[in-house]
């Protein structure tokens, strides 16, 4: 058996039941778990200890909503201005260039800069298959993460409505419905591990109403329903989707998706934006979840989502970083910063606090996933603990509240350390990865990716 003990710490937010907090006392965790925790001291033998004096102690962060192969095409030139729409039709054409090496470095290059920011659970939503690939690219996802030790709920995203069936995507990046269907079935019986501590658990992720069939929608909700899946889509982001919803589906979006049976506990919808009261309404008697995405709504001037509307309702919110053309960092900290920020932009009366966002990237992301295993700190619970030295310039001033400092103060640095699974993954802020290799070729297969893709289409991405 292996034992860690974190003895001491500054401050401990358990995100439990009763949201307690503490200073001072331990954490221990035996294998994958967390076995004892408490104020008091504990003196008993372990194959580590750290000393988390100085530090803050989080639940490992949960990430709902990400592109993981979007780490190749950050802040590309003739992207960077542009809304939600031209933004997409563009990066399709560099997005179609992607191959199975491009897939599993970028995963692993977007997993460890989650990992860095104390994220120790995430999502991924790829729906992009190149008809040159072997279409076998969430395998290549579900490798990277395993090499890096993270917990992975990557979902099989798809799209099936290409651009000459009056969809935005190329032809040659969608599938047809058996495609889809097949594939899903697959990874399923090679991956999806639904006990709980799965370090790998499958979800099912249509890309959007503008990129998939009605029928699609309708058959991957019924089938994620009668196997116990849960299932993620883009919902109600920007106006010209809703637009785009209205004349070509006769409905709002969130109308739309409710009558092709995605109203439901398995469901959970990124952004969520443009919803009226009463589909607020809807989404919280359905027992529907919520990835909210403030640095990409911001970034493409979608919009802001009313969350604690939202949140009085009883809809179940999470934070999403959403992909890196949009954000364009994957950086859990920021995302609970920037939720909180883009709150106060609103009436007084929608302001998010501190621990409410804190809240929202721990439990509320292991709820809309589905699970209760992570997002606390209790005893029974996984060990996916993040560590956080505040004794940084950042946070000078700001020990009234350790805890809130690292939503309200700006971190340059790394977790110090990060522990999934019962493993240290990060420590004292150092991966176990060679990040130099990693980037050099992370970064050759963006380039080649951009220019295969400007030689093709004749666009310069670069202006
Ligand atoms: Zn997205």
């Amino acid at each position: 058996m292996s034992r860690i003990l974190i003895q001491n710490p500054l401050a401990v937010a358990t995100m439990n039941d009763s949201k307690d907090e503490f200073t001072g006392g331990h954490i221990l965790i035996e294998n994958d778990k967390i076995t004892s925790i408490g104020q008091d001291v504990l003196d008993i033998p372990a194959d580590e200890v750290i000393d988390a004096s100085g530090m803050v102690v989080l639940p490992g962060l949960i990430n709902t909503h990400h592109h993981l192969y979007q780490t190749l095409t950050r802040n590309i030139p003739l992207m960077q201005n542009q809304s939600l729409f031209s933004w997409l039709t563009n990066h399709y054409e560099v997005w179609r260039e992607l191959t199975e090496e491009a897939v599993s470095i970028s995963a692993k290059t977007g997993l460890l800069e989650l990992m860095k920011s104390g994220t120790t659970t995430s999502s991924d939503h790829l729906y992009l298959f190149p008809n040159h690939t072997s279409g076998e690219l969430i395998d290549a996802e579900i490798k990277s993460a395993r090499e890096i030790g993270i917990r992975f709920q990557p979902t099989r995203g798809s799209m099936s409505l290409g651009k000459s069936k009056g969809g935005l995507p190329p032809d040659d990046t969608v599938q047809t419905e058996g495609e889809i269907q097949a594939d899903t079935e697959r990874l399923l019986a090679k991956y999806h591990n639904d006990s709980d501590g799965a370090m790998v658990r499958i979800s099912l992720a249509p890309c959007s109403p503008f990129s998939v069939t009605p029928e699609l929608m309708k058959s991957t909700a019924e089938f994620a329903l009668a196997n116990g899946l849960q299932m993620h889509t883009h919902l109600a982001e920007t106006l010209d989707e809703e637009t785009f919803c209205i004349e070509q589906f006769g409905a709002r979006p969130a109308k739309y998706v409710d009558d092709l049976g995605w109203m439901n506990s398995n469901a959970w919808f990124a952004h969520a934006i443009h919803l009226n009261d009463d589909e607020i309404q809807r989404m919280a008697e359905t027992d529907a979840g919520i990835s909210h995405c403030p640095t990409s709504n911001m970034r493409l001037g979608s919009g802001i989502a009313r969350i604690k509307e939202m949140m009085d309702a009883g809809v179940r919110v999470s934070l999403g970083v959403d992909g890196t053309a949009s954000n364009d960092a994957g950086n859990m900290l920021m995302e609970i910063r920037n939720a909180m920020m883009i709150s106060r932009l609103r009436d007084e009366s929608f302001w998010l606090t501190a621990r409410e966002v804190l809240w929202l990237a721990t439990r509320g992301g292991a709820s809309v996933l589905g699970r209760n295993d992570i997002g606390e700190l209790s005893i029974g619970k996984q060990a996916d603990i993040a560590l956080f030295s505040v004794e940084q310039l950042e946070y000078a001033g700001g020990m009234s509240d350790p805890i809130a400092s690292l939503v309200f103060s700006v971190r340059t640095t790394s977790v110090d350390y990060l522990i999934i699974n019962g493993e240290i993954q990060i420590r004292k802020g150092c991966s176990k990865i060679d990040e130099k290799a990693l980037l050099k070729t992370h970064n050759d297969i963006a380039g080649e990716m951009l220019q295969k893709a400007q030689q093709k289409t004749g666009i310069n991405f670069l202006e």
